[in-house]
């Protein structure tokens, strides 16, 4: 039986989701303050008759969006929140700070086309539901604060993931193609060390400096970085390095630490010797350190069942087409990357699409065997350890520019966009109405989870009690 894929429900609504997505990014909210954009998304999915729960998991621009009934559920994930300091004019070629945007913020992930693409996705899908009269349970996450605040951690930790039986998201990207990547486990946390002040030149002797502390905290840390797994990562910023006068002992300094590893275990196993190190620099020096948890969020595991069913379809939409003037504003921006960024880009492709042109417009090969690793988080990691997960990238922004940039600011409201933005809600759609239509979809997804967690069961990687801290 030939399906009806709501490809041309998703075309006939296009407009107004291009509104909802340009508004989103004209709010350019930070992650825990995304109060507009989620009351946008509340606004529509009110009309669309979605049944709302506001302010979950201890989040108040959180929420979960419900249509149907029995099962299976499958989840979608959205995101909206911007990025500081990456206020960029529209459609500029150059960087340029916005005047339409006082707060000096930008959407530089795309994370506005990406809330509003899961979005549409998921009111597609309650429409299928109600024209099949199939069974199911379509449920959008609008999820705050992917960009180090990872809400998605704590609505994981709070359950709103259980009952789950897939979650499918997107990210905006400069090609099509399904996420084959492992993205790693992260966890942040504060080393606080205190001594005693006293005058360097007359009494140092009666001084214990909380500056040597840190400083020999981070020589050991960097003396450990040849012992531990080469795919982690540590990086250190210092908070408070005691104070601005060489003259008196530093009584009172802070380091922030994120360590990232393949898996959570890892993490926590590195972040044990970081501690340990921690203390013998206080002991070293007289001082005393404690510490003080920040955030976290767990690796990526990738599912190859979800995935191919997502391949399936990102190859039966295929890439948008594109007018000369789209190819020609790829091309000005491409021209704006720089040499090593278009390389990297090319990494995260299959061989035969090394050297692309400016405007992806194929579908990148999706090859299980060969996930590359990316030294990058998300908070779509946790999702990924409760039920299976699948995530596809579409072209919205010239090949060779990157994420975080203010050329995806600045692209963030073009034709490309929105076409990416399109076709990433028709293949969520698609994909999470075959899940509907043959449940053994789900059993496969299931039984690779089981394997892919090889033993470890999911623990937060946040401690009970922590909660969202709005930066
Ligand atoms: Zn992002």
């Amino acid at each position: 039986m030939q399906v009806a894929y709501p490809d041309k429900f998703v075309d006939s609504n296009a407009d107004n989701y291009i509104k909802l997505s340009d508004r989103i990014w004209g709010y350019a909210e930070l992650g825990f303050s995304e109060f507009d954009s989620s009351a946008a998304h509340v606004e529509y999915l009110e009309k669309a008759g979605f049944e709302i729960k506001r302010g979950i998991a201890g989040m108040p621009t959180a929420f979960v969006a419900e249509a149907g009934s029995g099962g299976p559920v499958v989840g979608i994930l959205g995101e909206f929140d911007a990025l500081s300091g990456l206020s960029q004019e529209s459609g500029a070629l150059v960087c340029r700070t916005s005047t339409e945007i006082a707060n000096g913020n930008g959407h530089g992930c795309g994370h506005h086309l990406l809330g509003t693409s899961a979005h549409l996705a998921a009111v597609a899908v309650k429409s299928f539901l109600e024209t099949s009269g199939m069974p199911g349970r379509v449920r959008f996450y609008g999820c705050p604060a992917e960009e180090g605040g990872y809400g998605k951690t704590f609505m994981v930790r709070d359950g709103l993931f259980n009952d789950v039986d897939a979650a499918l998201t997107w990210h905006p990207g400069i090609a099509n193609q399904v996420i084959n990547l492992n993205l790693l486990a992260v966890k942040q946390v504060y080393f606080r060390f205190k001594g005693v002040a006293a005058h360097a030149g007359v009494s140092p002797h009666l001084g214990r400096s909380a500056l040597d502390a840190l400083e020999l905290m981070n020589v050991g840390v960097n003396f450990l970085r040849e012992h531990i797994v080469p795919e982690a990562r540590l990086h250190y910023a210092i908070i408070n390095a005691g104070g601005t006068a060489p003259n008196v002992v530093q009584a009172n300094t802070e380091v922030l630490y994120t360590i990232r590893a393949p898996r959570n275990r890892v993490v926590d196993e590195i972040y044990e010797r970081v501690e340990a190190i921690a203390k013998g620099a206080a002991m070293m020096t007289g001082c005393t350190v404690d510490t003080r948890f920040d955030s976290a969020c767990s690796n990526i595991l990738l599912n190859t069942p979800l995935n191919e069913l997502m391949y399936k379809h990102l190859q039966r939409l295929g890439a948008p087409d594109y007018e000369l003037s789209e190819h020609s504003f790829a091309d000005a921006i491409h021209q704006t990357t720089h040499r090593e960024e278009r390389e990297l880009a090319g990494r995260m492709l299959t061989a035969a699409w090394r050297d692309p042109k400016p405007l992806f417009d194929a579908v990148d090969r999706y090859d299980p065997a060969s996930a590359i690793t990316m030294h990058g988080s998300t908070d779509v990691g946790d999702v990924s350890w409760v039920t299976p997960t699948a995530q596809c990238a579409t072209a919205c922004f010239a090949f060779g520019s990157s994420p975080h940039s203010w050329q995806w600011v600045s692209q963030g409201k073009s034709s490309i966009a929105h076409k990416g933005m399109l076709l990433a809600a028709k293949t969520i759609a698609a994909t999470a109405i075959d899940l509907f239509r043959d449940p053994s979809h789900i059993e496969a997804a299931r039984a690779e989870l089981v394997a892919r967690r090889d033993g470890d069961e999911y623990s937060s990687p946040v401690p009970d009690g922590v909660q969202p801290v709005r930066r």
